[in-house]
């Protein structure tokens, strides 16, 4: 008789809650094993018998096979003497078994479900709410831990008898599927209109048939509200602009499947397979022309942001409606998203014509991830429903329990323990009471879903920022000052699970400077500790402070007025159009007065955007810069030279050199695109000089590329290129977004570095 072996293993990262049990269960029984598997608090622990080959393919399934929910960070196993066990089960857990452990994200309708939804025997046909152990509803539903059904939204659905039978065999996909329901017990869709009189006959055709008639329907998802229209209607995407207060930013759109998104964008493989991921983010894609899609959607855009449907709810929507949809987040301007009827009622009463809602409450709000593919590997522009809350693993542990606060902008949190970084869903920007609010109840409820007790605190620099003020506010905990660009490079690190030195890279609209100063054309040597501030772009004075922001223009004359002095080309375009505010606005920034100077490259982008007639004034955060963008004539490569000051520390680099160029292109009369092409090609060689020039004296030879700018494709691609091509190693952002959205998983990174080590290891 072949010999027996037996063996333990320990399963670590999103194991519960996500099928694992079963799993194990049905690949062990169908490999002939015997042994057991159960939950505990660090995760999953097995133990498995039988022939040693039977038993080796069983440890290389376990991962290749997860179910797809599950995030295997660490399996460890050991040898155990056979025992002559004779049947594999399932183990009751530990009492404390589900705490201590990873919840999962939200998840796509696997294809099971689906099929399920869609088979008129079955008995879940066309129930809105399908789901099982490897999809559905969960970040948002958890009230609390352990998960478990009755600390979830779904405590108010008492399981029917067939439901209840399926969540408690171990064989069925629905095992400890805490969301499970069918239409016998589950939530119930409701149509009503905007004063809330429910609306008579079948919810979703009734939905169906109001946006078939140009209608503006909100509809419940799995985070919050949307705003639904047809998106080949025109009439009806204007109206929706115009009630929603969204002039010019773009609305993204859901199709049926992958086939329709190639009818208005082209796809990439990669691209494909984000699409079709069980995450289902918002996939920035190439838009094609001449579609059926309404000019409305995308006013002026190169870009598309494109969906599928994720919940059963769209399913359904989508196979009656022969079109794509824009489904956009239910508030109105920069609110948070609506997530509650109370509040949708309340706030999108004005611009929606019916409601698709349902009865399984929300728990935490989150908006669509956002995505898009830089060089073959998946980029996070807005890292929220789908990812958020799966940890970021770090290679090391963090001494103490931390919490970062972020920035303003674009905002998220950060908790930390052990040797994990929980990144918050997509916030937004903390400006007004609500999205404050927002922060504080996510960061109460991050505490207690991973048992988070901080006693380190990070925060941004900028003393007005609300984040700031929120963390000064609280008692018993050591406070952390992180510096803006430092947190940006240092999520660059992790992002990339290294911890320097590099030559950090950081330019973005604005960070607080340890000098009081306004930053944001930045070259830092840096660590996960500490940074020296090698290099930046010369500061030039805001005019009108943040007036200056929204009205790109202003930045124009004071970049003119740093390059030329007293005698600005008075002949250029910009200067006419603005021909009576602009020597006012000329002499506060020579003079310095309501000008605070700024190193910043997110103004450089918007002085160039403003005289190459782009973009004036602005309706969104970094819209001149994009529009700058998205007007490049891609073919141009021509590129304006920088000259880099010989030496000094930190080095001084004259932004002045390139707007010269510009002005000097334009009264050539070369055309914008060229103009703006030769530009992007400008900053990219200059750059490239620049981290050249610190390799010199620093021998350090990788760049981290971070800051909102680089959001911006042309430039991180140029950028990427040469300095690639000038030997340099070149980390730019994956897993967090290179915006203000990624800042708390760098001050979490650098409090946690400074807990381990409270010196700083650079070189003095
Ligand atoms: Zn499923
Ligand atoms: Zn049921």
């Amino acid at each position: 008789m072949e010999q027996r072996v037996r063996r333990r293993a320990r399963v670590e990262g999103v194991v519960q809650g996500v099928g694992f049990r079963p799993f194990v269960h049905s690949l062990a029984t169908r490999l002939g094993l015997s042994g057991h598997v159960g939950n505990d608090v660090h995760g999953v622990f097995l133990e498995v018998e039988g022939t040693t080959a039977a038993v080796e393919r069983f440890l290389v399934s376990v991962t290749e096979q997860a179910p797809p929910l599950a995030v295997i960070e660490r399996i460890t196993t050991d040898e155990l003497a056979a025992c002559g066990s004779g049947s594999f089960e399932i183990v009751a857990s530990e009492a404390a078994g589900t705490r201590g452990t990873l919840v999962s994200a939200d998840s796509t309708t696997c294809a099971d479900c689906l099929r399920e939804m869609l088979d008129p025997h079955d008995r879940r046909f066309g129930h809105p709410f399908v789901n099982c152990t490897n999809c559905g509803p969960r970040f948002t539903i958890v009230r609390d831990i352990p998960y478990d059904r009755p600390l979830t939204t779904m405590s108010a659905f008492a399981m029917c008898a067939r439901c209840e039978s399926e969540y408690h065999d171990p064989a069925d996909r629905r095992f400890h599927a805490q969301p499970v329901c069918c239409p016998d017990c589950g939530p119930r869709l409701r149509l009503h209109d905007a004063a809330g009189v429910v609306l008579p006959g079948d919810p979703l055709a009734g939905a169906v048939a109001a946006l078939e008639r140009g209608e503006i329907v909100a509809i419940k998802g799995l985070g919050g509200y949307h705003l639904a229209v047809d998106a080949t209607n025109q009439d009806a995407a204007a109206t929706l602009r115009k009630r929603k207060h969204r002039e010019d930013k773009p609305f993204a759109v859901v199709v049926s499947g992958p086939e329709r998104a190639e009818d208005l964008c082209v796809v990439g493989e990669d691209e494909q397979a984000l699409l079709t991921s069980p995450r289902r983010p918002i996939v920035l894609l190439r838009a094609r022309t001449g579609t059926a899609l309404a000019a409305a959607v995308a006013p002026g855009n190169r870009r598309l942001g494109v969906m599928l449907p994720y919940t059963p709810l769209h399913h359904l929507l989508l196979r009656q409606l022969d079109t794509p949809i824009v489904l956009t987040s239910g508030n109105v301007a920069d609110e948070p998203i609506a997530y509650t009827e109370q509040q949708a009622r309340a706030r999108l009463s004005g611009i929606v014509d019916v409601f698709l809602s349902h009865d399984r409450a929300i728990h935490m709000r989150t908006d669509d991830s956002v995505v898009r593919s830089f060089r073959g590997r998946e980029m996070l522009l807005r890292r929220s429903r789908g990812y958020v809350p799966q940890p970021i693993p770090l290679a090391w542990d963090f001494p103490r329990h931390v919490l970062a606060c972020g920035a303003e902008l674009k905002n998220t949190f950060c908790v930390a323990k052990q040797h994990h970084a929980f990144v918050s869903h997509h916030i937004g920007d903390l400006e007004n009471h609500e999205t404050l609010a927002s922060f504080a109840e996510g960061i109460e409820h991050f505490r207690r879903l991973f048992e988070v007790d901080p006693r380190l605190v990070a925060h941004d620099l900028h003393p007005e920022y609300l984040s700031t003020k929120y963390a000064q506010g609280l008692d018993d905990v050591e406070l952390v000052g992180v510096q803006h660009h430092h947190a940006h490079i240092a999520a660059c690190l992790v992002d990339n699970a290294e911890s320097g030195p590099v030559l950090g890279v950081a330019f973005d609209g604005l960070g607080y400077g340890t000098d009081d100063t306004l930053w944001g054309g930045e070259f830092l040597l840096s660590d996960l500790v500490d940074f020296r501030r090698l290099a930046h772009l010369e500061p030039v004075a805001m005019p009108g402070a943040t007036t200056a922001i929204r009205q790109p223009w202003r930045m124009a004359v004071a970049h003119l007025v740093s390059a030329y002095g007293q005698h600005l080309p008075a002949e250029l375009d910009l200067l006419r159009r603005n021909e009576q505010q602009w020597p006012a606005v000329a002499d506060l920034a020579a003079r310095g007065v309501s000008a605070p100077p700024t190193s910043s490259a997110g103004r450089l982008f918007d002085a160039v955007a403003a005289l190459l007639g782009v973009r004036h004034a602005i309706n969104y955060e970094g819209q001149a810069a994009v529009e700058l963008e998205q007007g490049t004539d891609l073919d141009e490569r021509g590129s304006y030279p920088v000259t880099v000051p010989a030496g000094g520390e930190p080095l001084r680099v004259p932004g002045s050199d390139l707007v010269r160029a510009v002005v000097e292109d334009l009264r050539a009369g070369v055309a914008a695109p060229v103009i703006a092409a030769r530009f992007h090609n400008g900053v990219a060689d200059m750059i490239a000089e620049v981290c050249t020039r610190l390799r010199e004296s620093t021998g350090v030879s990788t760049v981290a590329l971070s800051g909102g700018v680089f959001q911006n494709m042309l430039l991180l691609e140029r950028t990427t290129a040469r300095l690639e091509a000038g030997d340099f190693r070149v980390l730019v952002h994956a897993r967090v977004p290179t915006n203000d959205g990624g800042i708390s998983l760098g001050q979490v990174a650098v409090a946690g570095a400074r807990d381990r080590c409270d010196s700083a290891v650079l070189p003095r």
